[in-house]
């Protein structure tokens, strides 16, 4: 596992890259150069305080399985309800998917991802790396990963709405910050292998 200073270090070289392959993203995206900037920053920032987070958990007094069922349980939630009450979320990821190549409509697309990912979390019980870390709290998996990418992207919408000349975040482009957030985890992740 690493210490804070090894998690600190990794998560600044990741919040750098997530800047730029962010700010490249929502460039392309939207033409616009300081809106695709004010995304990069936030998802790299986004990104660096992910990456430290997971270990919270270290006085975490929450039993591992409850937890774990519990992220099962919204998981399954969030794959059900997300195109309905966050069609932007959605749309975000199937654009992704659709830059490399994958069909054609954004909504269509990024439900089959979701479906995707949620149904590989399930299957692995969100805890690919859990067997190889040395410290096992919830936390500490892949279904935390997607979890926090949710609420990443919620907040968003949040503070787009107190802050208007923030709005740029609280569209389709919010998903950048939202998987910048989720390679945040599993930075910490790789780190405590
Ligand atoms: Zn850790």
């Amino acid at each position: 596992m690493g210490n804070f200073e090894t998690h600190q270090r990794a998560g600044k070289k990741y919040g750098v890259i997530a800047l730029i392959v962010a700010t490249a993203i929502a460039f392309q995206w939207n033409g616009e150069l300081s809106a695709a900037l004010l995304v990069g920053l936030t998802a790299g920032a986004y990104g660096f305080v992910a990456s430290l987070l997971p270990d919270i958990d270290h006085q975490d007094s929450i039993p591992r399985r409850k937890a774990g069922k519990l992220l099962s349980v919204v998981i399954l939630v969030a794959i059900v309800l997300l195109p309905a009450i966050a069609p932007d979320f959605t749309k975000g990821l199937g654009r992704l998917a659709i830059m490399i190549g994958i069909g054609t409509d954004p909504l269509v697309v990024g439900s089959g991802v979701l479906l995707l990912v949620g149904a590989g979390l399930l299957f692995t019980g969100g805890n690919i790396f859990d067997r190889a870390t040395t410290h096992r709290g919830f936390t500490h998996s892949l279904g935390f990963a997607f979890c926090l990418s949710l609420v990443a992207f919620f907040s968003l919408r949040y503070v787009g709405s107190i802050d208007p000349s923030l709005g740029t975040l609280s569209s389709e482009l919010g998903v950048l910050v939202a998987l910048a957030t989720a390679g945040g985890v599993v930075v910490h992740l790789y780190v405590d292998q």
